[in-house]
């Protein structure tokens, strides 16, 4: 088998093989073949998981935060290093174009180590006068946290969560999706040469029960989820349980708003990238592009000119810019929204085949023009490549109808009044941005959702906060008055 790990998990800086687990079988989605057998964590080991993870995080957080922020930096250094190799792996375990996995999976997580081992040094705490008394704060860690991937990003999401939470002192248990389990077994063996303590970093394989059990164990002091909302809704509620901290990195079906003055090959740039990069499953995909009625008919004879271009194949292939969904499952709920859509009445432009697929679960880059609020290619996430083109007249309007949801994970307006720019953004509900851009999410930008998209932010200063918490500790320098 082509990405046959050592073992299914990395605990305590070993690999840990425990065959009574059930089977994960990683299938390449571009042909369906085998590439790895991997086994579920048993209770055995998630125990020497989560106390490897305990033992190790009381020395680790008592470190200077410069020689924690020393190992975060070797680990991206390697991650840098070994880029090609792990950009092919992250192509089989995601079915991603190798284009992507090498510019996009791997570096950004090396970013996130970089920016954190950067950031650690420089947190302090308050001191806050009192007359003769004073209070000092100080940022602890929090303890044991739980990091609960989805596939989509797998090796991405591993670094955004575990470089915060170890540069904050913390020690970090990982449960990869069960589609994606390989990224991030590299990522815990790469920390351990770049000189991580064993037991600061352990990788568990499983699904969603191997996750549960992990959320409720009373030495876990949060959890960090990339999901779904219905999977954020049980991980929340399982962690309230125990009055666990909780980041909720959630689903999304946000609007990118086009107006008619806007840049009409940026605009029709940015729906793509908002809609086909990735096969479309990206959470903070714009999924419902407005376009003012001035621009529509340029919009869409634009749009389908270039999504036919799109060469969609063989994502080892160098020339590729678009492999298949990543399972099975996901093709069948995709197709399932295409066909539902055409029924519903919406006018499909482009694409909604399978293309020259051979065996994988590939889906043609698809474009839906006059799709109504109703309709549900307006309403729900499909993560998969296909675009709900909206019409609209006024701003106020668009902005209503763009707010009509219950999630709000992200936003995009394309227009050059830049008055107008801000004014809508001010207006929409979401937690990600952007102003005649989209999808780009750089380390430095806190990242995260509104409503139901989400609790938390990832990335920038404020994943700080969101790993760590204050302590007050209040000085007394004066005689005790005590009135008995
Ligand atoms: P999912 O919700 O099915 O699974 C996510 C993870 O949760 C998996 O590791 C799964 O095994 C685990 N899980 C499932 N049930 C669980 C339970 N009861 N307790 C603990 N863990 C459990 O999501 P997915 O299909 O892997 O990923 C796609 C979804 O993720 C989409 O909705 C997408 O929008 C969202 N997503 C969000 C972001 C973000 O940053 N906001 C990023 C990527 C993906």
């Amino acid at each position: 088998m082509k990405a046959q790990p050592k073992a299914s998990h990395f605990i305590d800086g070993e690999w840990v093989e425990d065959a009574a687990g059930a089977e994960i079988q990683v299938l390449y989605p571009a042909t369906g073949e085998v590439i790895a057998r991997l086994h579920e964590a048993t209770p055995a080991v998630i125990e020497r998981a989560l106390a490897s993870a305990a033992l190790a995080q009381q020395a680790w957080g008592r470190m200077r935060p410069v020689d924690r922020a020393r190992v975060l930096s070797k680990a991206a250094a390697l991650i840098r290093e070994r880029g090609e190799e792990l950009a092919q792996l992250e192509t089989l375990d995601t079915g991603k174009p190798i284009q992507e996995t090498r510019v996009a999976d791997w570096p950004s997580g090396a970013d996130a180590l970089e920016y954190f081992a950067g950031l650690a040094p420089t947190v302090t705490g308050e001191t806050i006068p009192l007359g003769q008394d004073m209070v000092y704060t100080l940022r602890e860690p929090l303890g044991v946290c739980v990091g609960i991937g989805a596939w989509n990003y797998p090796s991405q999401i591993a670094c955004w969560k575990s470089a915060p939470a170890l540069a904050m002192g913390n020690a970090m248990v990982f449960k990869p999706s069960e589609v994606t389990p390989l990224g991030a077994l590299q990522l815990a063996q790469i920390y351990i040469e770049a000189g991580l303590p064993a037991g600061l970093f352990n990788v568990v394989q499983g699904r969603g029960a191997a996750g549960a059990s992990l959320i409720s164990d009373p030495r876990v002091a949060k959890v960090s989820l990339t999901g779904s909302v219905p999977t954020g809704q049980k991980v929340y509620a399982k962690a309230a349980e125990g009055l666990r901290h909780v980041t909720m990195e959630l689903g999304g079906k946000s609007p990118l708003i086009i107006f008619d003055d806007a840049s009409l090959e940026d605009a029709v740039g940015a729906a793509m990238l908002a809609n086909f990069y990735s096969s479309g499953q990206v959470c903070s995909n714009g999924t419902r592009v407005f376009v003012q009625k001035g621009l529509k008919d340029q919009f869409l004879a634009r749009l389908a000119a270039r999504a036919v271009k799109i060469r969609m194949g063989d994502p080892q292939d160098d020339e590729t810019q678009m492999g298949p969904l990543v399972s099975a499952l996901q093709l069948e709920k995709v197709t399932g929204y295409i066909a539902r859509a055409k029924a519903e009445g919406a006018r499909l432009v482009t694409g909604g085949g399978r293309g020259a697929a051979n065996d994988g679960w590939f889906v043609e880059p698809t474009v839906f023009a006059d799709v109504t609020d109703q309709m549900e290619l307006a309403r729900e996430e499909v993560f998969g490549p296909v675009m709900a083109v909206l019409d609209f007249e006024t701003e106020e309007e668009v902005i209503a109808r763009a707010n009509a949801t219950d999630f709000g994970l992200a936003a995009g307006v394309f227009t050059r009044d830049i008055t107008r720019a801000h004014r809508v953004i001010g207006q929409l509900q979401a937690g990600t941005c952007w102003i005649n851009a989209y999808n780009l999410t750089p380390v430095e930008a806190p990242f995260g959702g509104a409503k139901m998209s989400g609790v938390g932010r990832e990335n920038g200063h404020a994943a700080i906060e969101h790993y760590s918490q204050v302590k007050s500790v209040y000085l007394g320098l004066g005689p005790v008055d005590a009135p008995y």
